[in-house]
């Protein structure tokens, strides 16, 4: 009987442990107008989440955070296992605890997953944490490439991204749902990077069909945005989501 107790009691210590809140650091606008770089490190990023994504100082590259590792995707394609000690100018996390899961088997597009998850969730006007694990009959993927300082605008950074087409690959995509009314805080939409089982490909997910997987979806209520303390950010004329700009960006359109 203690014994029980014992284990629930441990149970519901370490689910306080833990806040249930989306976290971000700078905001989508900011990384728009080209500033790519702040001073939050991997370290504190994972403080905050174990699952979530972002990009890296300079904007090299594309990054993922899964089950408390974070990789960086560079522009080249090529996939590294990330330290502590790098800084990140944009990046969101959250402890994920989903709320709802299915699978799915009969080869259906991403963007159809998509609506599929949107359609299963309480509201649109809510934050989702979203884990999508499984087998892909293809994945498209984009990384940004490092910039040099002056930094251009993000619309024409991304002019030189690397595309990816990876074909029969298993792997995780991870990310969130953001309400449109908060685009331009984030990105607003499904907004998901990937990483292969082998931790050799991924990116900023632009298209996918599924062969077979599972989706995991978490619910997020509390939002917490974390500024940079100095930097380019305090310089810049950083106005209202421009929406086209944001589109030809996150969904290459
Ligand atoms: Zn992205």
């Amino acid at each position: 009987m203690y014994y029980i107790l014992a284990i629930i009691l441990a149970a519901l210590l370490s689910s306080c442990a833990q806040p249930h809140v989306l976290y971000q650091y700078s905001s989508f606008n900011a990384l728009l107008e080209g500033v790519y770089d702040g001073a939050l490190t991997v370290g504190e990023l994972k403080s905050h989440g174990d699952l979530g994504l972002g990009t890296f100082n300079a904007l090299d590259g594309e990054m993922i955070l899964v089950n408390s590792n974070v990789y960086q995707i560079k522009g080249d394609g090529t996939v590294y296992a990330v330290d502590d000690s790098v800084e990140t100018p944009f990046a969101a996390a959250v402890f994920f605890n989903p709320k709802k899961s299915f699978t799915v088997e009969d080869g259906i597009s991403c963007e159809q997953l998509q609506k599929k998850i949107l359609q299963i969730v309480p509201s649109k006007n809510i934050f989702y944490a979203i884990k999508i694990e499984g087998d892909f009959k293809h994945i498209r993927a984009r990384a940004v490439r490092a910039q040099r300082k002056p930094y251009p605008r993000l619309i024409d950074a991304a002019k030189d991204q690397g595309e990816f087409d990876f074909n029969n690959i298993s792997g995780t995509i991870a990310g969130f749902y953001v309400p449109e009314n908060f685009g331009g805080l984030s990105v607003s939409g499904v907004h998901i990077h990937f990483i292969s089982d082998d931790r050799k490909s991924g990116g900023h997910l632009l298209s996918c069909t599924v062969s077979r997987a599972r989706v995991e979806v978490d619910y997020l209520t509390d939002f917490f945005l974390e500024l940079p303390k100095s930097g380019d950010l305090y310089g810049k004329d950083i106005g209202l989501i421009n929406k086209h700009e944001a589109d030809i960006i996150e969904k290459g359109r």
